[in-house]
């Protein structure tokens, strides 16, 4: 299967190492606590475990943690080791893994699939709002029918807009993505999406559509460089809103518009990460603990 990642370890090495819940919780902790436990209460630095309740607990104060606890995994009612296969599924396959695909794998409901995967999609989320593109920057816009399926006037498509901006280095060569669904595509909200998202200085290439001129004018963008929109000068970022689209259609098969920014932001994140491999189970594991989660997203 061409989709399928290279892989540091095989299915069977996986399901050996990560074949208790007392393996994964550990596995679970180490990265959360990579350079040694810090008690989120009063900063000990030693801690011992309550194996039959699944916690740990600090040594000083007594507090009691969980490996997941605060974070996107936290009071799931779903195993650890569901969560580690899940992962794995998620990312061992640059094409995702859909909610009907994982309950199938992991004999889960659907709506603890569908679950699953939108903490994940958090997770992805949170992290790529770190970064900042930069260097050479082209940008330009898209469209997305999207289903709207539990508005009050029910079923339905809706095309939603969104803004695309990938970066390059000097060469050429692509780096970075960003993309972010829009209320419209006014200079106003241009602007916004551009100093969210793009840093000082970068150079910017656009069609010369008006809210992009304006949107980009007097901003802190070192250069602004345009094209008639049939010129088809932004090669790298048409290939990948082909390929974005494209993922949408194929393991999504649509997407819901009331959650389209994370499916966004899934695909950035895959994008972003393109030669991480099989590290980009560890990565997104990593990134899932860092998330602070907090309220119910859903
Ligand atoms: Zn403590």
């Amino acid at each position: 299967m061409s989709g399928l990642k290279k892989s540091a370890f095989s299915v069977v090495d996986f399901a050996t190492r990560f074949d208790t819940e007392d393996k994964c919780r550990e596995h679970f902790f180490q990265l959360r606590f990579p350079h040694g436990f810090v008690c989120p209460k009063c900063g000990g630095s030693s801690c011992g475990q309550i194996r039959t309740r699944g916690l740990y607990q600090c040594k000083t104060c007594r507090k009691q943690i969980s490996a997941t606890s605060g974070t996107v995994f936290h009071g799931t009612h779903v195993s650890l080791r569901i969560w580690i296969w899940a992962i794995y599924l998620f990312t061992i396959d640059k094409r995702g893994c859909s909610a009907l695909q994982l309950m199938r794998e992991l004999k889960v409901t659907y709506k603890t699939a569908w679950f699953i995967l939108h903490r994940l999609r958090i997770a992805m989320s949170h992290r790529e709002s770190r970064y900042m593109l930069d260097s050479f920057v082209e940008l330009d816009d898209t469209y997305l029918g999207t289903s709207t399926h539990g508005k009050k006037r029910g079923r339905g498509t809706e095309k939603a807009k969104i803004m695309v901006a990938v970066s390059k280095s000097r060469e050429g060569i692509p780096m970075f993505a960003k993309m972010a669904v829009m209320p419209n595509l006014h200079s106003i909200e241009v602007g916004k999406f551009a100093l969210k998202n793009i840093a000082e200085g970068t150079h910017i290439s656009s069609d010369n559509a008006s809210s992009y001129k304006k949107g980009l004018a007097e901003k802190y963008f070192h250069h602004f460089k345009t094209f008639e929109p049939e010129a088809d000068e932004l090669v790298t970022l048409h290939t990948f809103i082909s390929n974005f689209k494209a993922f949408i259609a194929g393991t999504y098969h649509g997407a819901e518009r009331v959650h389209l920014q994370l499916y966004l932001d899934e695909f950035c994140f895959r994008f972003n990460r393109r030669n991480y491999d099989a590290r980009l189970f560890e990565r997104l594991l990593t990134a899932g603990l860092e998330c602070a989660y907090v309220g119910d997203l859903g």
